[in-house]
């Protein structure tokens, strides 16, 4: 019998989408539960290394487990490792929020997963991304010299912009021919910029040894433009080669912000390429009486905020200013023939401004969430947490069982018990996280251990700040 194929015996069920439209409903309303009640958790997951993967079993499974069975695991095995960080207790790190219109969106993307690297492997997604982060400058008080680009994290833009200070520094051959037998690069930092910051020098090639940490001081702990003048000059004596300048406003340790009006010019002048990490505070310049701490800004080349921590978008969700595309285009494009778009002239394929190929589609979850609750809305929102945080310094400066190490910039500042040595307060922060209402975390203030405070929880409320309060009281 030739020609008749064989009978099939493919009995794979095609993509269930019952499962989909059954489970996400159930899903969306055990979410909206789970919102409602989380005051009543503790916010810290309980500490017990090796737990979740000794409730499991030890291989895959061959055979297909219905999705109740997959749900009921994750109520009984997951949840109780996780630590909260949408709960409105939650005064650790910097926020993660991720508000109810951002859920949304991430859950239409999940559905369409689109990729997102060229125009054209979806337009609107490309031309979303261009708007809405047009509308985000706009409400930063950026000047209309900007062009933004959605990257995945801060580090990933603060390692993109390191790159170009690398290819510009190297007459743009360091793709090509590497770093060998060249100069050393320098990069000049405050002692307080973040920990992506150095690893932007290892992966560039660049090295910590060339991170050239000069000290913060003054009131808003900056980099002193004397310093970085020195530091430049004596590279040059030295035979090496200056080639970028980042600068912190709001640094995670304790909100350092480098005075940008005086050191930018400086930098400028040397030929520096300038970056601007504001990856917390920089939500807070859509109020415009908090902009004064990144005065100077619009003479930075570039400069990175996460709307991904401050307002309600999800990670991952960084959004990275340039002044000068052409920079990261010319640092990072890479155009095989499967990626060119042929017959669409001046279209931006944003894989070109980014480190990864593929990309999410990342502008829907900003676009759902500005509309939502508007600038007004927003930045409502975070007036109320600055003034509550300004509330809560002010109440345990006046109790002597506390001392403020450093004032609160916008709604972080830190505290220690006063009089007591690094060990008491790490015995205080252990008191505090174990018993589960409030969570913190600690950093070092000048050589200290100190803990840290900051109020960013979209679902948090007055109350929950004096609660606070009382906690740090209660096990002081
Ligand atoms: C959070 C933070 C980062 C890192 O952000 P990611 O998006 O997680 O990479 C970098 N710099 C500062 C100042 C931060 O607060």
């Amino acid at each position: 019998m030739p020609d008749t194929p064989p009978a099939s015996t493919d009995t794979r069920p095609a993509p269930d989408w019952d499962v989909l439209a059954d489970w996400g409903r159930r899903i969306a309303d055990w979410g909206a539960a789970y919102h409602r009640d989380l005051r009543d958790r503790p916010v810290r997951a309980p500490l017990q290394p090796g737990r979740l993967r000794a409730a499991l079993p030890p291989a895959p499974p061959e055979t297909a487990e219905p999705m109740a069975a997959i749900w009921a695991d994750l109520e009984t095995h997951v949840m109780p490792g996780l630590t909260h960080w949408q709960h409105p207790r939650f005064f650790a790190y910097f926020p993660a929020n991720a508000a109810p219109p951002s859920i949304l969106a991430e859950f239409v993307t999940a559905i369409l997963a689109p990729q997102c690297m060229l125009w054209q492997t979806s337009p609107s997604a490309t031309e979303l991304e261009t708007h809405v982060l047009d509308w985000l400058r706009q409400a930063l008080g950026l000047p209309e010299s900007f062009q933004g680009v959605i990257q995945d994290s801060a580090s990933s833009a603060t390692l993109a912009a390191v790159l170009v200070m690398r290819e510009r520094a190297l007459d743009w051959q360091g793709n090509a021919q590497g770093l060998s037998g060249q100069k050393r690069l320098r990069l000049y930092v405050s002692v307080e910029a973040h920990s992506s910051v150095e690893r932007a020098a290892w992966v560039a090639g660049i090295g910590s040894e060339n991170l050239v940490r000069l000290p913060a001081s003054g009131p808003g702990r900056s980099i002193d433009p004397a310093d970085l003048r020195a530091a430049i000059a004596r590279d040059h004596a030295d035979g090496h080669l200056p080639a970028g300048l980042i600068a912190c406003i709001g640094a995670t340790g304790a909100g350092a912000c480098d005075n940008l009006r005086d050191l930018l010019p400086v930098a400028r002048a040397a030929g520096l390429y300038t970056h601007v990490d504001a990856a917390w505070a920089g939500s807070a310049m859509i109020c415009p009486e908090f902009r004064t701490l990144w005065e100077g800004v619009e003479g930075a080349d570039s400069v990175v905020m996460n709307p991904h921590k401050w307002l309600g978008a999800h990670f991952d969700c960084a959004a990275h200013f340039v002044r000068a595309p052409d920079d990261l285009v010319r640092t990072l494009a890479i155009r095989p023939e499967y990626l060119k778009t042929h017959g669409a002239d001046g279209v931006i394929d944003y894989s070109e401004w980014s480190i990864p190929l593929g990309r999410r589609f990342r502008a829907l979850k900003l676009w759902f969430v500005l509309r939502y609750y508007g600038l007004d809305g927003l930045r409502a929102m975070i007036r109320d947490h600055v003034r509550w945080s300004v509330a809560l310094a002010a109440r345990l400066r006046a109790d002597p069982r506390f001392e403020i190490v450093t004032e609160p910039v916008l709604s972080l500042f830190t505290f220690r018990l006063k009089g007591q040595g690094d060990d008491a307060q790490i015995a205080y922060l252990g008191r505090i996280n174990d018993d589960g209402r409030i969570y913190l975390t600690q950093t070092r203030v000048d050589g200290q251990i100190v803990l840290r405070f900051q109020v960013g929880a979209f679902a948090a409320t007055q109350a929950d700040i004096q609660l606070a309060g009382d906690v740090l009281a209660e096990l002081s």
